[in-house]
């Protein structure tokens, strides 16, 4: 019926596509498998009891269609390609795109791709099985692996981020329900040997680590994060902007931290109040909602007014046309998994900023997200 992104993350190379009955095409066993590559089609309900026993699938995973039955499928299997089917295009991305990674072996996958660095790394997919908290040395190497073997120069590692579906074993109890900075007021030691091993990780490979706290309410919260990272002698610090509250309230982050990172995916989940992974809830996390264009509007105009960076690193920032919507909108920087990584950087390579802010307007002037989607295609082929 679905699986768990524990459960996902230890998929060996046999598995070459996967469909769930249940799951959000934002939950995280989604977004394991877009890391690394394997086609998938989750929340298909019903449709999937039509799917017998040692059956060959075809999976068109981008087009959200299962071909049953197909004639001799093998001939048609086409594995995912990270490196750069576009080579030929020699410009730059209007703005700097990053990858996502969760593992040491998706930091090492973006080689071979256009990505300069890690925009988000997901550090709790690391540790979704451990019943023991893993302790300040075998941290520091682990960061110390994915710092070398990362593209750029550039790696921003995501404080350890619990969720529904991301339990870590380690932390149980009470404690198991809290999120954020509620999870580091209520256990501080995890956040305190997770920030220490990232910067013994920064010190012994001589590469640059910045970190970034998940699900931070008030600019308070940020200011007192970014005290015990700046302490720990982390000296690149962002916090996440995934609630509604600290999305209206970017001003008063000024001074505070580095930068900020607009987390769609949680962001949507709590503008509408949806579950992210109930098949159900597909329309209303779509990037295109024009709730959520508003959002990341205002927080890159607050943002840049108080001089602050302004990353996506939700998985809207995945299609290529809202990633030009982004740059229209005046972000800096967008990450994705690995597999997307082509597309976007190709896309961003071929128009100007000029044409990206004209495409943002026209996303931003639609009444629903279907339009939005169709004003901004038709404006970049005007
Ligand atoms: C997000 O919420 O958009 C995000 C990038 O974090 P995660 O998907 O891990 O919750
Ligand atoms: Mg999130």
């Amino acid at each position: 019926d679905d699986l768990s992104p524990a459960e996902t993350a230890q998929f060996t190379s046999a598995v070459v596509g996967v469909v769930t009955k249940f799951g959000g095409p934002t939950s995280h066993t989604a977004i394991v498998c877009r890391q690394r590559g394997i086609p998938a089609i989750v929340g298909v309900g019903q449709l999937i009891d039509q799917i017998s026993l040692g059956q060959d699938l075809l999976i068109d995973a981008a087009e959200s269609l299962i071909v049953l039955n197909a004639d001799q499928p093998q001939q048609h299997i086409v594995r995912t390609d990270l490196s750069d089917s576009q080579s030929q295009i020699q410009s730059e991305p209007i703005i700097e795109v990053l990858g996502n990674a969760g593992s040491t072996a998706d930091a090492e996958a973006l080689n071979q791709t256009r990505a300069s660095g890690i925009g988000l790394f997901r550090t709790e997919l690391l540790f979704l099985n451990r019943p023991v908290a893993p302790s300040l040395e075998e941290q520091a190497a682990l960061y110390s692996r994915v710092l070398e073997s990362a593209p750029g120069s550039k790696v921003i590692f995501r404080t350890l981020d619990v969720d529904s579906d991301k339990a870590l074993p380690f932390i149980s109890g009470r404690h198991s329900d809290l999120r954020g900075w509620r999870l580091h007021k209520a256990a501080p030691q995890i956040l305190q040997t997770q920030l220490a091993a990232i910067s013994l990780a920064a010190k012994s490979t001589g590469k640059n680590a910045a970190v970034m706290a998940p699900m931070i309410s008030t600019a308070h919260d940020a200011g007192e994060f970014a005290e015990l990272a700046k302490l720990n002698g982390i000296g690149d610090v962002g916090v996440m902007v995934e609630t509604p509250e600290l999305a209206s309230n970017i001003e008063q982050l000024a001074g505070l931290v580095d930068f900020v990172s607009i987390g769609t995916n949680d962001l949507s989940r709590y503008l509408f109040g949806v579950d992210r992974l109930a098949s159900e809830s597909a329309e209303l996390l779509d990037g295109w909602q024009p709730k959520l264009l508003q959002a990341i509007k205002e927080i890159t105009l607050s943002a840049k007014a108080i001089s602050l960076r302004v990353s996506v690193c939700g998985e809207a920032a995945a299609d290529p046309l809202f990633a030009v919507v982004l740059a229209g909108l005046g972000v800096d920087s967008v990450s994705m998994a690995g597999p997307a990584i082509a597309r976007v950087a190709a896309q961003l390579s071929e128009i100007s900023k000029e044409k990206a802010r004209e495409v943002a307007l026209a996303a931003l002037a639609a009444a629903d997200r279907k339009a939005a989607r169709q004003l901004a295609s038709a404006k970049l082929e005007q």
